[in-house]
């Protein structure tokens, strides 16, 4: 008799989830496994809660959509919050298990906890499911991933292919003694709930099956798809862009389940440049993820202090009141909705690093506390672009935040709609 635990990470969904399916293969029963690590509920040395309310009630709502997808087939999650370490003793204790299957991460501090779980005579397994391309199916060893993303991108198109999404299990065995457990509130998680703003791009709600929803009205119900490559630097509403990021950072989703989908938007509908583009940009987000695999902590590149005092001018780019008003447009948004456009994440940070001059990691950490679709590789890798330390062919990557304005809110509206003072 064998007894597999499945810990559930950024990977909140049954189907294409490679250690579940192996698990099962592997295991007479499994058990599944969640906790909502202390580590990610503290505040980082920046003075910012490491996970902020719009995430954590985002990460709420995905795993009790995956709690409930689990009693559907009579697998209940067990639930817990805490010491992932801790958690998982009191669960041997209760249910003898043999190993433990994971997905696979690279970075400092998701590292370390997996090898304080091993230090404590735990074995792990893990499967690298971020990705839309496997570990395996890259052309090259690790340590010769390009720098530039266009040489990589250019070698997946040309050596690699995507795989097929796995299926969700129609069956789970699991202990029979195992019980259904209750789901932390925010309160319990040292959070207030967030209030709602009528200004939001969307109103996002954790979970697979909202995510699927949001897939059906962007490819299928509203055909937007098919112009992304021309709206895809807009600022306001639902549609321009896809608005996967927050489903894909915590897993509900996978790259693959979207990529097949493009697959068959382009069959039934249209192929054109916007649906290879929606493929570029999850290449993107490969490149950063194998690009933190390959540096390991080096990819971070800061030089840590253990508190930073208050900066007034960070207190004023965070809070929207630069003077700047794009840059206060965008950071309002952030700062009342969790989200922020690419375009506008984009200017932000160059704004931070090149004209307020302050220390890069600072605005990184605000991003990782504020947004909803928060993950370590695409937030790191994307600011130390920004920032010209990162992998980046242009390092002077400076945005004239005026000309930008410009540019992509000519009529103002995004900026009236953020701040009064523009009516
Ligand atoms: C300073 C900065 C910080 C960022 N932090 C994050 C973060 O923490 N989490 C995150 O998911 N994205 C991050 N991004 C990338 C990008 O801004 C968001 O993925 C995108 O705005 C999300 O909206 P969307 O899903 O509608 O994107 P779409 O334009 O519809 O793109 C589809 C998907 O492609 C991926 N993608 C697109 N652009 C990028 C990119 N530049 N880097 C990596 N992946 C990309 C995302 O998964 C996205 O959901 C950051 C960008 C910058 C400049």
């Amino acid at each position: 008799m064998k007894r597999i635990v499945v810990w559930f990470r950024n990977d909140l969904r049954l189907s294409d989830h490679p250690a579940l399916s192996a698990a099962l293969k592997d295991a007479d029963e499994i058990i599944p496994f969640y906790c909502f690590d202390e580590r990610w509920y503290v505040s980082s040395e920046s003075g910012f809660a490491k996970t902020g309310p719009f995430r954590a009630q985002f990460i709420r709502e995905s795993v009790a959509d995956l709690q409930a997808s689990l009693a559907k087939l009579d697998a209940p999650l067990q639930i817990y919050q805490g010491s992932t370490v801790q958690a998982l003793k009191g669960l041997k204790q209760a249910f003898a298990f043999d190993e433990i299957y994971c997905a696979e991460e690279c970075s400092f501090e998701e590292l370390e906890l997996e090898s304080a779980i091993e230090q404590a005579g735990f074995r792990l397994k893990r499967f690298w499911q971020y990705t839309l391309y496997r570990k395996e199916d890259l052309p090259f060893a690790i340590a010769q991933l390009p720098d530039v993303f266009t040489s990589f991108r250019k070698k997946m198109e040309k050596l690699s292919k995507v795989e097929a999404p796995l299926p969700a299990p129609n069956r789970i065995s699991t202990p029979k003694e195992l019980k259904p457990t209750i789901l932390p509130s925010l309160q319990d998680l040292g959070l207030e709930a967030p209030e709602g703003d009528s200004r939001a791009v969307l109103s996002f709600k954790g979970g697979s099956k909202a995510a699927w929803q949001r897939l059906k009205a962007y490819f299928w119900e509203g055909d937007h798809l098919k112009a992304y490559k021309q709206t895809r630097n807009g600022l306001v509403g639902a549609d321009y862009s896809s608005k996967f990021s927050p489903w894909l950072a915590s897993g509900s989703i996978s790259p693959r389940e979207i990529y097949a989908e493009i697959k068959r938007y382009e069959k039934e509908r249209h192929k054109n440049s916007s649906t290879y583009w929606l493929y570029f940009e999850l290449v993107w987000r490969d490149f950063f993820r194998f690009t933190a695999l390959k540096e390991g902590n080096h990819f971070f590149r800061i030089q840590r202090k253990p508190k930073y005092p208050k900066l007034p001018k960070l207190e004023a780019w965070r809070l929207g009141e630069t003077g700047q008003d794009f840059v206060d447009a965008n950071m309002k948004e952030l700062l009342h909705t969790g989200f922020m456009s690419n375009r506008g994440r984009q200017n932000v940070a160059s704004f931070l690093v090149h004209d307020l001059k302050l220390p890069w990691f600072l605005g990184a950490q605000w991003f990782e506390s504020q947004l909803i679709d928060y993950d370590v590789c695409s937030n790191y890798g994307n600011w130390t672009y920004v920032a010209g330390i990162g992998h980046d062919p242009r390092p002077d990557r400076y945005f004239n935040v005026a000309g930008q304005a410009d540019r992509y809110d000519a009529d103002q509206s995004f900026r009236k709609l953020w701040l009064s003072e523009i009516d």
